[in-house]
């Protein structure tokens, strides 16, 4: 049996070679870049006009001075020059802003009369209403480093660099494996003594959240069975992610055929609840098998307290901790960490996290009343509120 802390390192210290692929602009968001993106041109590429209004040669400003327009320059079009000192060209935003001049002025600040432009200021200043080429980055920078999350904001910068693919990190290839002669499939209508399995397609969502797809497949309690079809999944899968059959049931055989099949145990059983019967291996090939406990919520608070960290931090993405202020006491007796179903909310900026109690590990129609789990550390028995934890979300607050 290992703590909560061990059994996390032990996983953290398996480590992929993740691959990349290739993925078109339109479908980078939740995925993870896999290369180094830098600026094919200065950002932006030309000292570029703000705003709408004139350009003119700020030392040709004077009080209540007339400049006469020479012409309207509009964004798109290629760059023109000032013909005269002291007259102005109209710019409107995005243009590129006339040789010549060094100051716009907003239509806001003009008054505009018979072909000339009368300025309303006080005074103007050199670089006035200009987003001044290369400010925001250098030809040749540095704008993007593997292990990055692509977002919105990525998504943009990857199109003004010229990007119409980008290379992310594929997931390695996952099975989802459900166990138990009681699980019929979703089609199925239960018989009394049955229940459909949810598990496996709990997983899917979760790991879908992050763009990892996986197949599904099912397993009765029968040794034989899984002994054959288990070989066949660690040479066609990297991962396998297994729920059910590793307690201390008599039809629990997952253990036994994992270790007939050489898979290594790196440890069984973790002290928290839920989920203590854990259990995690590698076989000789490198194929990574997370055996979880079936019970609904001990399935569902593995995967996002020990597999989604381990397989962000193999794909690169640094990992923060969030925490959350527990919002009332809460005592729990044994000394093993306790994983408690938390409702969080906002209040002035700090993650609040009240505890919604469910019926254990097998109630998983509280899931949809909470929105992740608070971390009660082992070595204490009595937490109370006001008291910062750990904190693992599966939905945002
Ligand atoms: P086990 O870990 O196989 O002893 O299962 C523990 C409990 O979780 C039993 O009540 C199972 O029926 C239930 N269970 C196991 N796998 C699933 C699943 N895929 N979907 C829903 N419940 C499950
Ligand atoms: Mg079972």
């Amino acid at each position: 049996m290992v703590s909560v802390n061990e059994a996390s390192q032990i996983i953290q210290s398996i480590r992929l070679s993740p691959i990349a692929g290739s993925i078109p602009i339109e479908e980078i968001a939740g995925r993870v870049l896999a290369e180094t993106i830098v600026t094919d041109r200065d950002l932006p590429p030309f000292d570029r006009v703000a705003m709408d209004g004139i350009a003119i040669a700020s030392k040709e400003f004077r009080l209540n001075q007339k400049f006469l327009i020479e012409r309207t320059h509009p964004a798109g079009a290629p760059n023109v020059t000032l013909q005269q000192d002291d007259g102005c060209i109209e710019v409107m935003t995005g243009a590129v802003l006339p040789e010549g001049t060094d100051t716009v002025v907003r239509y806001e600040d003009v008054l505009i009369q018979d072909g000339w432009a009368t300025i309303k200021l006080d005074a103007v200043h050199a670089g006035m209403n200009i987003h001044k080429q290369a400010s925001d980055a250098q030809h040749g920078e540095i704008l993007l480093t593997p292990g990055t999350m692509l977002t919105s904001a990525e998504a943009a910068l990857l199109a003004s660099v010229g990007k119409l693919k980008v290379r992310v990190y594929e997931f390695p290839r996952t099975i989802i494996v459900s166990s138990g002669d009681e699980l019929v499939d979703i089609p199925t209508t239960p018989e009394p003594h049955q229940i459909r399995r949810s598990n496996s397609y709990a997983l899917l969502a979760a790991m879908f959240e992050i763009g990892w797809r996986a197949e599904i497949n099912h397993l009765n309690d029968n040794k034989e069975l899984i002994t054959v079809k288990l070989r066949e999944w660690l040479s066609a899968y990297d991962v396998l992610i297994l729920t059910g059959g590793v307690s201390k049931g008599k039809f629990d055989f997952i253990p036994e055929v994992l270790a007939d099949l050489g898979v290594e145990k790196l440890f069984h059983q973790v002290k928290q609840k839920p989920g203590k019967p854990f259990w995690f291996g590698q076989s000789p090939g490198g194929k990574v098998v997370f055996a979880l406990p079936g019970n609904p919520v001990s399935t569902f608070l593995c995967f996002y307290r020990y597999i989604k960290p381990w397989i962000m931090s193999n794909l690169n993405v640094s990992f923060v901790q969030s925490q959350a202020v527990l919002s009332a006491d809460v005592e729990f007796k044994a000394d093993i960490t306790y994983f408690l179903q938390v409702k969080v909310a906002q209040n002035n900026g700090t993650l609040i996290a009240t505890p919604v109690s469910g019926g254990g590990s097998g109630d998983f129609v509280n899931l949809v009343k909470a929105n992740g789990f608070l971390e009660l550390p082992e070595g204490q028995t009595r937490f109370l509120a006001g008291e910062v934890y750990d904190y693992y979300s599966f939905r945002q607050a």
